[in-house]
């Protein structure tokens, strides 16, 4: 296997909310102490319910936040820790598609001028960055006479393609895709993940793809992660995870994937989780998973379980 692209290990994003009752800071603990590589050319998708901290992950990997602790390790540089200036040239080769497609295109802006706007930070002649966003539209199916036109004249796919081709502007080597089709109907969603797929067999990238889309990550994904509480409690490849996951977490979120089959979906066994979600603020020692899961031991609440491997590229995080 190549090098990896980008190691990240024991990445912490916690968040100030505010004092306790005894004038202590309280901190929401998002993302506490979760480690995976990323490999040129690889969808790594994370999964986990809304709120397990899969979003924050993307988020501080190309530094829209600077990590509480850890290390993000792109090419071998930890940029978790480099200041705003230092940090540039690397967020150049970062990029990040966003769930709403509409709410994070400029109102006021022309497509040409969405598109062009990362290059014209970057002080690029205006000939360069005509042709271009000219070479970008074409690479995400819009037509040229779309450049003239504003984002409300589009539907929902097209804005999408919009924001995916204002991301290739810089050339990346990876992007976060965070929930890049859960605002999408679903005859649209298939070709905007074709279209993704297309783009990373022709330019290489690497995708991180965050979706609670159980479904989607599974068709998309090399490898797959799933969090729970702000921790990783599963990764293994795609393949492997969801013909043998492990985790009771794990276990349950897959249940609960709807199947189209009327007689299999009867078949199928349903895992309901009982118990009540942990805060992240101060949340309990041991395993994050421990108030609800079906096969807690008196360890498992007393420590949290680390990461090994149980197979090969199987990692699991379980006293069991
Ligand atoms: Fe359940 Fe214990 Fe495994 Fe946590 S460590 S998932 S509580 S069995």
């Amino acid at each position: 296997m190549a090098s990896p692209l980008i190691e990240v290990r024991s990445l912490k994003m916690y968040f100030p909310v505010g004092l306790s009752l005894f004038g202590r800071r309280k901190l929401l603990k998002a993302v506490d102490d979760v480690s995976f590589d990323l490999y040129p050319g690889e969808t790594f998708g994370l999964v986990g319910e809304s709120g397990c901290g899969k979003t924050t992950v993307g988020r501080t990997l190309v530094r829209l936040y600077r990590p509480t602790g850890g290390q993000i390790l792109y090419q071998g540089t930890d940029i978790a820790n480099l200041d705003e200036k230092a940090v540039l040239p690397y967020r150049r080769k970062m990029q990040m598609i966003f769930q709403d497609p509409y709410a994070s295109l400029n109102p006021r802006m022309t497509v040409s001028s969405i598109i062009g706007e990362p290059m014209r930070l970057q002080g690029m002649p205006q000939a360069e960055i005509t042709a271009r966003v000219a070479e970008l539209v074409e690479q995400v199916g819009l037509k040229k006479d779309h450049l003239n036109r504003y984002p409300h004249e589009f539907s929902g796919g097209q804005r999408q393609r919009i924001g995916i081709a204002r991301s290739l502007a810089m050339r990346p080597e990876f992007i976060v895709c965070d929930e890049p089709i859960s605002a999408l109907d679903v005859s649209i969603q298939a070709q905007v993940i074709n279209m993704l797929e297309e783009l990373q067999d022709s330019l290489g990238i690497t995708y991180l793809f965050v979706s609670h889309d159980l479904s989607m990550v599974r068709h998309i994904s090399h490898r797959v992660g799933v969090m729970y509480l702000g921790h990783m409690v599963e990764l293994a490849s795609a393949e492997e995870l969801y013909s043998n996951m492990q985790h009771p977490y794990t276990q349950a979120l897959m249940s609960a994937v709807p199947i189209a089959d009327p007689d299999l979906a009867q078949q199928a066994n349903r895992i309901v989780l009982q118990g009540d979600v942990p805060q992240p603020i101060d949340p309990p020692p041991g395993c994050p998973f421990a108030s609800r899961c079906r096969y807690c031991k008196p360890v498992c609440t007393e420590v949290n379980p680390e990461m090994r491997e149980v197979a090969p590229g199987h990692f699991l995080a379980c006293h069991l």
